[in-house]
């Protein structure tokens, strides 16, 4: 046995991170610390248990325990390795000709700027089609054949095909890297888009970018899912930018059956629910156009809306008026419209 497969036999992962006394957080099944390579003070150094590996999603530094105690002391792997080995164990170096077989450490990479990853999205999106069910799902909710077309939605049958096909197109560290691929508990690597869906491309607002992915189950238990260890990307319409005012909506279908109702595409979608984080956010970044927010006129848009401050809101009973209807129409159970029930009652 050489030293490095000494000390990596006796000391895990987990029990390397306590040995060097580190602020461990459990959230999500995951164990993370701040990474020491990019100043992180977010918790993106992901420490994996089952296969004793970490990779930090912020500055993408990885590696085993031994680099993990190289990265945290600053020293070198040898030095690394000679501070862990216990003391009275003698090692052989390694002589003959299986010399050069022995493992070698790969050294901690530079501090590295956070990737781009719109040109893998976009060759995602460019190599995958609408499917029939796909299709149907839209079309049913009212969605046209021309806004598929237009933001180049598709939609996968076969989650497992679609991981084998990215997998043996792409580095693996892209794919953890843009969140497309995430570990599981026991340091396995997933597609986190594992159910049948459509997926929708977030084109940026200024030129022909994909910047983010995020799709419709079409089965399963989650409804919908974002990319893995990244900020979502909001969705906007084609003239969000060019708009006095921008309807801000929580989903897509919701965002899309606006567009159908009522041709206009000043609207930006957010995948989940507005925070005062993410409106500020919005805020900034369109500091001289005003801001609708289209919150579900329901209990939780109600609860959303009560915690931002100073917002415009989107008059639902005036918008129920407009399109035919005689104030806020409920489903039989109570549960207010959202957009999308108006664009299907309306059709029907
Ligand atoms: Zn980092």
């Amino acid at each position: 046995m050489t030293a490095i497969e000494k000390i990596k036999t006796d000391i895990g992962i987990m029990a390397m991170a306590q040995k060097l006394g580190l602020d461990i957080d459990h959230r999500n099944g995951k164990v993370t610390v701040n990474c020491p390579n990019c100043d992180d003070t977010g918790k993106h150094l992901t420490l994996y248990e089952g296969s004793n590996r970490f990779y930090c999603f912020k500055c993408q530094v990885k590696g085993d325990q031994i680099d993990l105690y190289s990265l945290f002391t600053g020293n070198s792997p040898k030095t690394a390795i000679a501070e862990l080995l216990p003391a009275g164990i003698h090692i052989t170096p390694p002589t003959g000709q299986n010399a050069h077989k022995q493992p070698v450490i790969k050294p901690v990479p530079a501090k590295t700027t956070l990737q781009d990853y719109t040109g893998l999205f976009y060759e995602v999106i460019a190599n995958q089609d609408i499917t029939q069910a796909g299709r149907d799902y839209l079309n049913k909710r009212g969605i046209t054949d021309a806004l598929i077309l237009k933001y180049s939605i598709t939609s996968i049958d076969d989650p497992k095909a679609f991981a084998n096909k990215l997998q043996a197109k792409y580095p693996l560290d892209d794919l953890l890297g843009s969140g497309l691929f995430d570990y599981s508990k026991n340091g396995k690597t997933y597609c986190s888009f594992f159910y049948p869906a459509i997926i929708f491309p977030h084109w940026a607002m200024d030129y022909p970018r994909i910047t983010y992915l995020s799709t419709r189950n079409l089965a399963g238990e989650a409804k919908s899912f974002k990319l893995h260890n990244t900020h979502s990307q909001p969705f906007p319409g084609n003239e969000a930018q060019h708009s006095k005012q921008i309807f801000i909506f929580e989903g897509i279908i919701n965002a899309l059956s606006y567009e159908v109702l009522t041709g206009k595409e000043n609207f930006i979608a957010i995948c989940g629910l507005i925070t005062p984080e993410s409106f500020d956010a919005l805020k900034l970044k369109f500091p001289n156009q005003k801001l609708i927010l289209g919150l579900d006129p329901d209990d939780a848009g109600k609860q959303a809306l009560s915690r931002i401050e100073s917002c415009t809101y989107i008059n639902w009973t005036g918008f129920a008026a407009e399109l035919g209807f005689k104030g806020l129409q409920h489903h039989p159970n109570g549960k207010a419209w959202d957009l999308n029930d108006y664009l299907i009652n309306k059709r029907g």
